[in-house]
């Protein structure tokens, strides 16, 4: 392990044990974080900065990939781009015995009239490679980056906008855990998505989670990589060993009385986003991924927007990754140079090592996703009776080896404490539900452990 890093981790775990609250005492032991096990270490390992770059490369070749640029031409514009992802995919899926599937004659598209800054009638196509799962297929998780890119105008279709960090580097990720996941097995549905629109509105992401939604798909998280290629900022720090993940409180969906609800027990933390979030610092943050991730209990980059918005505005729990320090001349600016300045979203600024590490750290969280249980369902807190004990009630999943309650001071940022109590649908905790937040999640018998379930409804 390089010196540094371990210093970094080092750093995270006298973080977080100074973190936890010494108050209330309870039972069960600290929690440990879940380590990933020897296949996915071999998986992470196998993610190339090289073929990052070189994804990248190519992305950029494309001259522009405006929603709104050439679709029919082979080398320029973004159908070009689309195209070329998609034969990627298609390769991938070639070496997964069938289970990955990607759409053959033509991939996900709708037709979009004007509005807004779609100044003219625009097909917007999604590609999407689908890593069916082995036993719990309707459960499905998503990565994606948006492959569109854009210059000052965002309307401006015919200059060149290379979008090597926004979004190329998303769209790398996405590529990449593709290629290295499309030969294993897992337990639940992954989803490696490219999505079209991003910068007009966030089309390609409605259109794919409006699709799910209308499915039925139980989506349980979706995890959106925009911007994660470069560790420098414009004021020059390099931050090389962080990610910035976005997690918001309180779902968008949800109506004023189930606000009222969620203030009452004091859920505004507890939501399915934040839960999804802890899950990813917890299994994501390691030697593995060599990196942190950094939690921010915000939505987006102050109004701003993001295609995992698209999914939290679907019901379904969705977060964002951003690099932590970024550079402002380099993002949605004319290619030129202004006094010895150079202004672009140019491949020069890329750090493709940092862009591999994001990979591992979007890898290691959808695979241990996937391979987990799913996340308990029904969770209730029963309040009907004062007692200082909390009882939890939940549906029992087939498919779960066993169940662990995790708990936390209500002021806690994380699950600090776990308490297993077997492959049971009840369990009463000798804490009282005044004095500590609880979430209940399940073990499969390979050992992964799913988010946890808050006992509210959202
Ligand atoms: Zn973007």
């Amino acid at each position: 392990m390089h010196p540094l890093h371990s210093l970094t981790l080092l750093g995270l775990l006298v973080s977080f044990l100074q973190a936890a609250s010494e108050w209330p005492p309870g039972p069960g032991a600290v929690l440990v974080p879940q380590e990933p096990d020897d296949e996915l270490t071999a998986m992470m390992a196998q993610i190339d900065p090289a073929r990052i770059e070189a994804i990248i490369t190519k992305l950029v070749s494309f001259g522009t990939r405006n929603t709104m640029s050439n679709q029919t031409d082979p080398l320029r514009g973004i159908g070009a781009a689309r195209d070329w992802i998609a034969s990627e995919m298609q390769s991938f899926a070639a070496t997964s015995g069938g289970r990955m599937t990607v759409a053959n004659s033509e991939v996900p598209s709708y037709v979009q009239a004007p509005t807004g800054s779609i100044i003219q009638k625009t097909v917007i196509s999604n590609v999407v490679a689908t890593l069916k799962g082995s036993t719990d297929p309707n459960r499905i998780y998503v990565v994606s980056g948006h492959y569109d890119s854009r210059v000052t105008d965002v309307t401006n279709f015919l200059s060149d906008s290379p979008g090597a960090d926004d979004d190329g580097s998303g769209v790398a990720v996405a590529m990449e855990l593709a290629r290295v996941m499309a030969n294993h097995t897992s337990v639940a549905t992954m989803m490696f998505a490219a999505v079209a629109g991003e910068e007009q509105g966030l089309f390609g992401s409605a259109f794919m989670a409006a699709t799910l939604k209308n499915a039925s798909a139980d989506v349980q998280g979706m995890l959106n990589n925009d911007i994660v290629g470069s560790s420098t900022g414009d004021d020059g720090t390099t931050d090389p060993f962080n990610i910035r993940m976005f997690a918001q409180g309180v779902p968008t969906t949800e109506t004023l009385s189930q606000i009222d609800s969620r203030v009452d027990i004091g859920a505004e933390n507890d939501s399915r986003i934040r839960q999804l979030g802890r899950f990813i610092v917890e299994v994501a943050s390691n030697a593995v991924t060599q990196m942190n991730v950094q939690m921010v209990y915000r939505p987006d980059r102050f109004l701003r927007g993001g295609d995992h918005e698209s999914f939290i505005a679907n019901g379904y729990p969705a977060v964002r990754f951003t690099e932590p320090h970024e550079n402002f001349a380099h993002q949605h600016q004319d290619v030129r140079v202004v006094n010895g300045v150079q202004f672009g979203d140019l491949t020069e600024f890329c750090d493709f090592e940092f862009n591999a590490r994001v990979a591992r750290v979007n890898g290691v969280a959808l695979w241990s996703l996937a391979q987990a249980p799913g996340t308990p369902k029904g969770l209730t807190l029963d309040t009907s009776v004062l007692t200082n004990n909390s009882t939890l009630t939940w549906t029992n999943d087939p498919a779960a080896a066993g169940y662990e309650v995790v708990w936390r001071a209500t002021e806690d940022a994380f699950w600090t404490h776990v308490v297993p109590v077997g492959k049971v649908t009840k369990t009463t905790i000798l804490l009282s539900k005044d004095n500590a937040q609880f979430g209940v999640r399940a073990v499969g018998a390979n050992g992964f452990k799913s988010p946890a379930a808050f006992p509210f409804t959202d």
